[in-house]
């Protein structure tokens, strides 16, 4: 089952997430808002949505826009 990967908006690196989903299931999938993080490529936490996430081994979606709450951090 391939894992969804989110682009780090700070370091702009492609980041596993903790979710794995099958392709087909994708479209339905109700992922929610959801957190990762410590971040290993800038050490803070990232929130991502389903339109964030891309499956690995696809081509990487930018980043989602800095939050501003998280930005002031
Ligand atoms: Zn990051």
């Amino acid at each position: 089952m391939p894992q969804l990967m989110i682009t780090c908006p700070r370091k702009h690196r492609p980041l596993p997430t903790n979710h794995m989903l099958k392709a087909e299931d994708f479209a339905a999938a109700d992922l929610g808002d959801n957190r990762i993080g410590p971040c290993p490529h800038c050490g803070e936490a990232h929130a991502w949505t389903k339109a964030d996430a891309y499956f690995a081994g696809d081509a990487p979606k930018p980043p989602p826009p800095g939050r501003p709450e998280e930005d002031r951090r």
